[in-house]
């Protein structure tokens, strides 16, 4: 049928890989607006977020000027075990949807974390490293955070505490013992150990923790132990650099061949995949050098982009943490028990909320059960079977492929299949077995949920 210039999977070679990551902040006229203290309602300063983070990355998270940053020997020396990830020209799911759509996918699901988390947890371990530290605190949900962190760890022989939501340590126990496997201590949150932890078993016992606790609980140990501080898996602008990666080596790969995508299109939970996949295309767009249809795709049952209000809120449930402006759906809001653990964040980074506010990309919401019908979609002619996550972004895909069959158009898609799913099947198990159910939120409850909204600004 078409004809293969392209093979199935563009590589690239270790000497092509990337050298620096991108910073898209630093081609942005509208930057993001600053984290605030919510203390004082002012910009947080390097002082005020270093007993948080690490020193370099607080520099990273303030940078919004400098466009590359080099990425340090040791890590692109980690990377090379995994990366360069492929670039797989989808020509199977091409020819079962009959579309003229030339359709590509950015794999990053190659490596025993099974999502590209571990972009930025080694980068994360690393510069905790060199600063000469103990060991670092996180929190996880659906897991794939925590592992990856627990490889990056392990690599750099630094102590690894995870707080995992208690209901997924009791579901989820292989990714638990993943993590083990890789040193990390992990611990069912809400716990004893901490006092915000012992201070919400008291007010609720018998609860089942949520990522907001566990995240209080993270923090409360890093900033009590010396030698310790607190690393983020998203939405943080440290993390889209990091996950730069994914995008240059793309663009890199696309070059090759002359290709120069229509469509982009990537899952969206707190933002870290889709920033690093758009980073150098965004990078073009902003100096005004090409232009592409940039899609994000969120759950319709955690609209932060779609129907979420751009204001300031906090990051945690516990509302411990800054204050950053982002779309949200109120930092106190639940989503229901959708199967994309990923994607449940009620904000979104603060990078991508601006450039969603410019109409410089779109945001679509796609419901679980078309989600579960585009992965197994996808699995059955593709073969690889993807994350609850990641297949948001091949419904969106499947989705523009076929609207360019209606219309004869032969438009280049490109998207994100940021993991695998195998720690997801019970999802899966739920899809087929015809038991799974689309859960929106309405109207009457994001109202609530905006009414909570710290006032500022
Ligand atoms: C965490 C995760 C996501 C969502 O996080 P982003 O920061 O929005 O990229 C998507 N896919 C997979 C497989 C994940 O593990």
């Amino acid at each position: 049928m078409s004809e293969k210039k392209v093979p199935y999977k563009i590589y690239l070679t270790e000497e092509e890989m990337p050298k620096a990551w991108y910073n898209m902040r630093a081609d942005m006229k509208n930057k993001p607006a600053p984290l605030l203290n919510p203390g004082t309602g002012k910009p947080l300063t390097a002082e005020e977020l270093s007993p948080i983070f690490c020193e370099e990355l607080v520099a990273q998270e303030l940078d919004d000027t400098t466009p590359f940053i080099e990425i340090p020997e040791e890590i692109r020396d980690f990377y090379k075990m995994f990366r360069p990830s492929p670039l797989v020209r989808a020509y199977c799911l091409e020819e079962k949807l009959q579309t003229p759509a030339k359709i590509y996918y950015k794999f990053e699901g190659n490596n025993t974390s099974g999502s590209h988390k571990l972009n930025s947890a080694i980068a994360q371990a690393y510069y905790a490293k060199k600063q000469g530290l103990k060991g670092v605190t996180t929190e996880t949900g659906a897991g794939q955070w925590g592992t990856a962190l627990s490889m990056a760890c392990s690599y750099f022989d630094l102590d690894c505490k995870v707080f995992m939501v208690k209901v997924s340590y009791e579901q989820k126990p292989f990714r638990r013992e993943v993590m083990r496997t890789y040193g990390a201590s992990v611990v069912p949150s809400p716990s004893e150990t901490t006092e915000v932890g012992k201070k919400i078993l008291a007010e609720h016992p018998g609860t089942t923790g949520s990522l907001g606790c566990a995240i209080s609980e993270a923090v409360e140990v890093a900033t009590k132990n010396p030698g310790y501080r607190y690393v983020l898996g998203s939405v943080l602008n440290q993390v889209l650099l990091h996950q730069s990666v994914i995008g240059l080596e793309t663009k890199i790969a696309l070059d090759k061949y002359g290709i120069k995508p229509d469509v982009i299109i990537g899952c969206a939970g707190g933002g870290s995949n889709l920033g690093g996949l758009i980073a150098p295309f965004m990078g073009e767009k902003l100096r005004g050098e090409a232009d592409y249809q940039i899609i994000a795709i969120e759950p319709a049952s955690c609209p932060s982009f779609t129907r979420g209000k751009f204001a300031y809120d906090f990051c945690d449930t516990g509302m411990i943490c800054p204050l950053a402006k982002m779309y949200t759906l109120g930092s106190g809001f639940i989503p229901s028990s959708n199967h994309a653990g990923g994607l449940r964040f009620h904000g979104m980074s603060s990078t991508l909320s601006q450039l969603y506010h410019d109409g410089m990309m779109e945001a679509r919401s796609v419901e679980q059960t078309s989600v579960f019908e585009a992965a197994e979609q996808f699995a059955r002619v593709e073969g690889i079977l993807p994350a609850p996550e990641s297949s948001h972004a091949i419904r969106a895909a499947i989705d523009e492929a076929l609207k360019c069959k209606e219309t004869g158009e032969e438009k280049t898609i490109v998207f994100g299949l940021t993991g695998t799913g195998y720690f997801d099947l019970v999802a899966y198990e739920k899809y087929h077995d015809g038991q799974m159910t689309d859960e929106i939120p309405t109207d009457e409850q994001l109202q609530e949920s905006f009414a909570k909204l710290p006032k500022i600004g």
